[in-house]
């Protein structure tokens, strides 16, 4: 799968979480892919700032759809200190880079909560 696409899509909905900006237009950067793993760099194009996102994909496309939901519900009501925050179906997303407390929780928290 194009899986900057598949963030693309989706990173509008999601805020930096340092200068609260719009990730719509954030640079995505592939950083790494095994198998159905990969790690992308997001980086904030108003305050540059930069964190990761680590994704694991299931084979499956029918339970890829189905575990893209799932992981956001779940990730929505983990802890914003949990690392990593997991989904056994598609989504491992954890913020990589310290400095920030869980800025991935809190953006998915944000849109959960649309
Ligand atoms: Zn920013």
């Amino acid at each position: 799968m194009d899986i900057l696409a598949f963030l693309r899509e989706r990173a509008g909905a999601f805020r930096c979480p340092r200068c609260k900006r719009s990730l719509a237009d954030c640079k995505l950067t592939q950083l790494d892919h095994a198998g159905q793993k990969y790690t992308v760099e997001v980086t904030c194009r108003s305050c540059e700032l930069a964190f990761l996102v680590a994704l694991e994909v299931a084979s499956n496309d029918e339970a890829e759809t189905d575990a893209e939901e799932h992981g956001l519900e779940t990730a929505a009501s983990a802890e914003p200190e949990a690392d990593p925050i997991s989904n056994d179906e598609l989504l491992e997303l954890h913020q990589v880079l310290s400095g920030h407390s869980g800025p991935l929780t809190a953006l998915l928290k944000e849109r959960a909560n649309d």
